[in-house]
């Protein structure tokens, strides 16, 4: 059996396909997190507004999960490491199909000159 990890709820399910706060204000994002406590889902720390680690902050929610398809690394904000943990509810990646950066049609043509 494997021990729960305090911070990590594995039976909530993510946010939603895009950054929360970004989505309610029209943003756009680089890469994904989610957090493995409360599903909520934010953008990473090389996006404009860095809302996976602000909701961290917020919160005090220790672990996020990697949003994007292919990757499964957890971070933990309070030891600032890279751990891994257990299979979180699906899905756990944002669509496929939806653009890095993204979304579509909110990416500016200079979002390179934009990011973290
Ligand atoms: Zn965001
Ligand atoms: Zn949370």
């Amino acid at each position: 059996m494997i021990q729960p990890i305090p911070g990590i709820d594995p039976s909530v399910p993510p946010s939603g396909p895009g950054c929360v706060e970004c989505d309610a204000a029209g943003g756009w994002w680089v890469h994904l997190r989610r957090c493995a406590q409360c599903g909520h889902v934010g953008c990473c720390d090389s996006s404009p507004s860095r809302h996976a680690s602000a909701h961290a902050a917020e919160t005090g929610h220790p672990f996020i999960q990697s949003y994007e398809p292919g990757e499964d690394w957890f971070w933990n904000f309070q030891t600032q490491q890279a751990v891994s943990g257990p299979e979180l509810a699906a899905p756990t990646h944002h669509p496929i199909e939806q653009p890095v950066p993204g979304p579509a049609g909110r990416v500016p043509a200079d979002w390179q000159r934009r990011i973290h």
